[in-house]
């Protein structure tokens, strides 16, 4: 007999939680470490202040831990290179045969990443143009962007400030704090403060505190956010003290930056539930990047992951006009099929909003129709919240997704008969029609074709009371490309492009069909209390 443990007995172990993931010896889930680091004692290797210590650089430290193609070491010795850092728990999670691994693309550098390319700019959104004093980005009316760092836990190739960050001579110091807040002080319709840098996370932890008390002592101040890589590149940074701290100094809330599902490791998953249990909303901004997310079916394994260790999906940004970032660049287009691939496919906490940080500095702009302007072959016309109207240079060349050895695309979530209009992009069909739809065309009785769903295709008010009509609710199907546009079909029906119901039939050949035929005004209307036109929207 089957003993069920009652609560008291056995505690329950939910198996379904990530950040409580097992490994293989019963002990908490580990990520993969390489193997120059298989001697370090687990003090060591789980000190934030030892993974940064320890980070690498150079091209023959890290020769030793992965297999490095002839444009890679190129990009690892170029002189003026963008700053390359790695903790050794990031690049531990990159396969050292794989020059496509996508966290890999993230951190090492190519040798195209110095080719420059149409639009590009060093400060593609202004920012200091718009900072009053140094580091201090005010551009939006409530909320600015406070730069509190040039430093990072590590360091991503097509950073959008690349101009600054990871260079220490352009640092700030508690002398530019010091100046940050007095501008917020004497500012008072800003009531949203986001750190960002760098990363404010690889601050000394009493300089942080600092800065974060120095915002709670200005009233007016409503909500600060904190914008991180660190979970993502130093999960060892999040410990219990951290989450004490910040817990102090709420409402915060705090965004981090994946960019692909493999960044989620056992770690990732445990140092998000710390901060969650702090009581801080996390988010996460993902950048579009050719080689690296630029698939519909990585982007859905991408958002199911952050939901799962309660992480909500903010933004989803296309890729900045900045130097570096040239050969990550992708259309739009490619942004707009991800975002047909995720809305309704899957949990709207899953899907976050597409944006473009509009070039020349007038903020982040949806993608969508009311912001989106214009669009020619190389350039999109956008314009912000105020009015401000700005253009975003698309990549003149991009190498398009390989989903032949995309692990994601050979093994999609099954979704059968629902791809709809991502089918279309895709290209797996080439239009959707109403069922019977060819036939009627077929037959050319575009009147028949009317009077099949009184309901539907009757206006209001008109014809006579007693409906004849019969046939079933059009239902959408799917058809496979194998013939005309329905405008080319009922072109070619008359040859004279405009097909008016009725034209195409002889009285006789209705008869023959077995089908009423209705003179002016005859039409059968829904009876009182049936649905009408307007139940479809044919009055808007
Ligand atoms: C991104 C950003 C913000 C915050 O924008 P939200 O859309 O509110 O997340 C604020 N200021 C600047 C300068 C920014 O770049
Ligand atoms: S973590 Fe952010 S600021 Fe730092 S290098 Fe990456 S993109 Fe730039």
């Amino acid at each position: 007999m089957d003993i069920i443990a009652s609560p008291e007995t056995a505690p329950f172990v939910n198996q379904r939680d990530p950040s409580r993931a097992l490994g293989p010896d019963g002990k908490p889930a580990v990520s993969r470490r390489a193997p120059i680091w298989a001697d370090v004692p687990d003090e060591k290797w789980n000190d934030w202040r030892w993974q940064l210590s320890n980070r690498v650089n150079d091209l023959d430290e890290i020769e030793g831990i992965l297999n490095l193609t002839p444009e890679e070491r190129d990009g690892l010795s170029a002189p003026d290179k963008f700053r390359v850092d790695i903790t050794p728990y990031f690049i531990s999670l990159i396969d050292p045969d794989d020059p496509t691994d996508p966290i890999r693309r993230q951190v090492i550098p190519l040798g195209r990443e110095n080719e420059a390319f149409t639009g590009m700019m060093e400060d593609s959104l202004a920012e200091d143009r718009h900072s009053p004093v140094p580091g201090l980005v005010h551009r939006y009316p409530d909320r600015v962007l406070m730069l509190v760092t040039t430093q990072c836990a590590s360091y991503c190739r097509y950073c959008t400030r690349s101009r600054i960050v990871g260079d220490p001579t352009q640092n700030f110091n508690r002398k530019d704090h010091e100046a940050q807040l007095e501008y917020l002080r004497r500012t008072p319709q800003v009531r949203d403060v986001l750190i960002s840098g760098g990363d404010g996370l690889t601050l000394a932890p009493k300089l942080f505190e600092s800065i974060l008390r120095g915002l709670r002592e200005i009233p007016h101040i409503e909500i600060v956010r904190i914008g991180t890589r660190v979970p993502v590149f130093l999960p060892q940074r999040v410990d219990d003290e951290l989450c004490e701290m910040l817990a102090k100094y709420h409402p915060i809330w705090m965004n981090l930056h994946f960019n692909h599902a493999q960044e989620i490791t056992p770690e990732v998953s445990r140092a998000v539930d710390k901060l969650t249990r702090a009581g801080i909303p996390v988010g996460n901004q993902s950048v579009l990047l050719a080689g690296v997310n630029d698939c519909v079916n990585i982007q859905r394994e991408l958002v199911h992951r952050l939901v799962e260790n309660r992480i909500r999906p903010y933004y989803l940004y296309q890729c900045d006009l900045v130097e570096g970032s040239g050969h990550f660049r992708t259309p739009v287009g490619k942004g707009i099929e991800i975002m047909e691939g995720l809305r309704g496919h899957t949990s709207g906490y899953a899907v976050p909003t597409y944006v473009i940080d509009a070039p020349g500095g007038g903020g982040k702009i949806p993608v969508a129709p009311n912001y989106l302007i214009s669009y020619s072959d190389h350039k999109i016309v956008l314009r912000n919240y105020e009015g401000y109207i700005t253009t975003y240079e698309e990549p003149l060349e991009y190498k398009q997704h390989d989903k032949a050895n995309c692990r994601a695309c050979q093994k999609p979530r099954p979704e059968p008969g629902q791809s709809g209009i991502l089918g279309l992009l895709e290209g797996e069909r080439m239009w959707i029609e109403p069922r019977g739809f060819a036939e009627i065309h077929e037959r050319g009785n575009l009147e028949q074709h009317r009077l099949q769903d009184p309901s539907k295709w009757v206006p209001y008010g008109v014809g006579a009371i007693e409906g004849q009509a019969r046939g079933a609710l059009p239902v959408l199907e799917s058809g496979n490309g194998n013939g005309l546009l329905d405008s080319e079909r009922a072109a070619t029906d008359t040859n004279a492009g405009l097909v008016e119901p009725g034209d195409l039939l002889s009285e006789e050949q209705r008869a023959e069909m077995g089908r009423p035929h209705y003179g002016p005004g005859e039409e059968p209307r829904p009876r009182d209390g049936e649905p009408t036109g307007s139940a479809h929207g044919e009055l808007l």
